[in-house]
C-alpha cells in the first residue's frame, strides 16, 4: 500500500488510524473490509481512494518444488518479480526486487540483459512482501530480486525498518551487494542489524570485471575492505555469493585464490548452481560445485551449498526477467525491464 497516500487521506483522522491500518495489512488482511475496528464510513472511503496495494499482480507460476514467482506491475505498468520460497524446515522466505529491471550489466543475469526501469519505493518493496503474506507468515526476506539493493537504499531501508512487522526479524533480513561501495558503507552506518551478501563470483579482479562490470569503479580489494569494516562493527559474517560458471570460475586454484581472500570470521561462502539462462554459460556440474566446496573447508572457509529452488518457473537466482517461463500455459509476458541480482 503507498503509505504516503494512505498518510495523506487520514488527514483529519486520529493519528493512530494509519498505524491502525498498516498493522492490519502487516498481518496479512485482504482488503480494508476486513479492518473491522475501522469505522465502516472511513473503510469505504480508503478503498476508494488508495489502493491496497501499490501492484497489481499480473501472474503467478508455481514451481515443481512449491516456489511461487509473482509477476506483479507498478501504477504505470513497469514489471516487479518478487519470488517466494519454502521449505521443508518451515522457513518462508521472499526474495525481492529493488528496482525495476536494473542499470548493471553482470553478464550471466538475465535482469542485467534487460532494460532499466526506476528505482522502487518503499511501498512498492513492502507491497512484494505482503502479497505473499497474504498467503501465509514469512520470516525470512532477501533483496535478491531485481536491481542492485545499493543504488536505491533509502527505499530498501525504509522497507527494511517496517519487516519486523511483517514477521520478518532485522537478523532475517538480507541485503545482497555486487559490491556497490558506497552503499555497502551507508549501510555499516545504519542503524538497522540486518544482514549482508556480496556477490562476489570471481576470486581475481580480472575475471569479475569480465563477468561484472561493476568490478571495474570498486575492484575486489576495497569491496572486501568494506565487508570487513561492515563485520568489524556487526560482528555478524558477510555471506560471500559465488555462482559457479563451468569452466570459468570453478577451477581448484580459483577455489584457493577465493580461500586467499577471505578472512573465515568474517565471511562465510554461499556456492550458487548456475540457474540457465539467455547467456553464454553453463553451470558447474554437482561433483565440480562439491570439490568445490571441500576446497574452500580445507582452508577452513565456511562453506555451503544453496539448493536450487524454481528452476522450472524462471525464479531462480539470476533469472528475473519478467517473462512467462518455457511451456507456461497461461499468457506470457513480453520481456521487458525488470532484473535478478
Ligand atoms: S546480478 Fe544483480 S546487479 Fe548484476 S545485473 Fe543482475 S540484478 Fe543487476
Amino acid at each position: 500500500m503507498d503509505l504516503a497516500r494512505l498518510e495523506d487521506a487520514l488527514i483529519g483522522q486520529p493519528r493512530f488510524r494509519a498505524r491502525q491500518v498498516w498493522a492490519w495489512a502487516a498481518r496479512g488482511a485482504r482488503g480494508y473490509a476486513e479492518m473491522t475496528d475501522l469505522p465502516a464510513g472511513l473503510r469505504e472511503r480508503l478503498a476508494a481512494e488508495v489502493p491496497f496495494s501499490s501492484l497489481t499482480l499480473e501472474r503467478e507460476d508455481r514451481s515443481r518444488d512449491g516456489t511461487l514467482k509473482a509477476l506483479l506491475r507498478t501504477h504505470e505498468g513497469r514489471p516487479v518479480e518478487a519470488v517466494l520460497m519454502r521449505y521443508r524446515d518451515e522457513r518462508r522466505s521472499v526474495c525481492v526486487s529493488s528496482q525495476s529491471g536494473c542499470p548493471l550489466t553482470c553478464s550471466f543475469c538475465a535482469t542485467g540483459q534487460m532494460r532499466f526501469g526506476r528505482n522502487l519505493t518503499a511501498s512498492e518493496i513492502l507491497d512484494q512482501v505482503l502479497h505473499f503474506r497474504r498467503r501465509g507468515a514469512v520470516d525470512h526476506c532477501v533483496f535478491m530480486g531485481m536491481g542492485e539493493p545499493m543504488l536505491n537504499l533509502q527505499a530498501v531501508l525504509g522497507a527494511c525498518a517496517r519487516l519486523p512487522e511483517v514477521g520478518v526479524t532485522h537478523r532475517r533480513t538480507t541485503i545482497s551487494t555486487v559490491g556497490w561501495l558506497p552503499g555497502i558503507r551507508r549501510l555499516s552506518e545504519s542503524e538497522l542489524p540486518v544482514r549482508l551478501a556480496l556477490s562476489l563470483h570471481a576470486p581475481d579482479d580480472a575475471l569479475r570485471s569480465q563477468l561484472m562490470a561493476v568490478n571495474e569503479r570498486y575492484p575486489l580489494a576495497g569491496v572486501l575492505d568494506a565487508c570487513r569494516a561492515y563485520h568489524a562493527r556487526r560482528r555478524r559474517r558477510v555471506f560471500i555469493e559465488y555462482v559457479m560458471l563451468a569452466g570459468v570460475n570453478d577451477r581448484y586454484e580459483q577455489a584457493l585464490a577465493l580461500a586467499r581472500l577471505l578472512d573465515r570470521r568474517a565471511f562465510k561462502v554461499n556456492l550458487i548452481p548456475f540457474n540457465p539462462t539467455d547467456t553464454a554459460f553453463t553451470g558447474s556440474g554437482p561433483q565440480a560445485i562439491a570439490a568445490f566446496a571441500s576446497a574452500l573447508r580445507r582452508q577452513g572457509i565456511p562453506t555451503t551449498v544453496r539448493l536450487a529452488r524454481g528452476r522450472d518457473i524462471d525464479a531462480a537466482c539470476g533469472q528475473l526477467a519478467a517473462r512467462a517461463p518455457a511451456g507456461a500455459g497461461a499468457a506470457g509476458v513480453p520481456a521487458g525491464p525488470a532484473g535478478a541480482g
